[in-house]
């Protein structure tokens, strides 16, 4: 049984414009949408993949896979059985408002409360393109830099929540925890943090335990 994957790709336009379609979608729908933004590894389909069953339900669910090319993270997620497409920049290394928008026109608005866009890895321009999400989370692996909040200030200051993962790793690496945290909170002293493990599934419920409360 083959399940077949929407697919998008090239549509750009004025981004304000479209995000606020979107933000105007969305409201009648009554529906939020979040976008996960985070490097290329940090561990972000990881986390849909196992966030997913702590969600749904209450929660109903629907995945915007956002990639340069394949359609590899959405299949990744086709077992979990709710609605997944896939958005391609075919290049480009964000999604734009009209990409998104588009995608969200086609899934069941209706029907669904939450819908949660993975922006392409990257912690820089899909900063800065708003595609008419709630809130931007910002996902970090401790496989990179603990600095990485003073880096991408931008990203980090805009987040409403900011995900560690790979928190498994920890034993093995010379990362700071500590020191992490403290660059997250010099950048924005407001987000929860959540430090997680999506292989263990360790600090998986308080996540989802917020991510619930927010898609209410
Ligand atoms: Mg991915
Ligand atoms: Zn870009």
């Amino acid at each position: 049984m083959k399940k077949e994957i929407k697919v998008y790709r090239d549509l750009m336009g004025a981004n304000e414009e479209w995000a606020q379609k979107t933000r105007v979608l969305l409201q009648e729908k009554k529906t939020i949408m979040i976008n996960l933004i985070g490097s290329p590894g940090a561990g972000k389909t990881a986390l849909l993949e196992k966030s997913h069953t702590l969600l749904a339900p209450p929660l109903r669910l629907a995945v915007l896979e956002g990639d340069v090319e394949t359609t590899k993270d959405a299949e990744r997620l086709l077992p979990l059985n709710i609605p997944v497409s896939q958005l391609l920049t075919g290049g480009a290394c964000h999604l734009e408002a009209k990409l998104v928008h588009y995608a969200l026109l086609d899934l069941p608005l209706d029907n669904l409360d939450l819908v949660i866009v993975e922006n392409v890895g990257n912690l820089v321009c899909p900063a800065e393109f708003d595609i008419g999400e709630k809130a931007k989370i910002a996902v970090l692996s401790v496989t990179e830099g603990e600095d990485k909040a003073l880096k991408y200030p931008l990203l980090f200051r805009e987040a409403q929540a900011v995900v560690i993962t790979k928190k498994d790793l920890l034993p093995y690496l010379p990362f700071r925890l500590d020191a992490c945290l403290e660059a997250v909170k010099q950048i924005n002293s407001q987000a929860p943090v959540f430090v997680l493990s999506s292989l263990t599934g360790e600090g998986l419920d308080a996540w989802a335990g917020w991510l619930k409360e927010f898609g209410h």
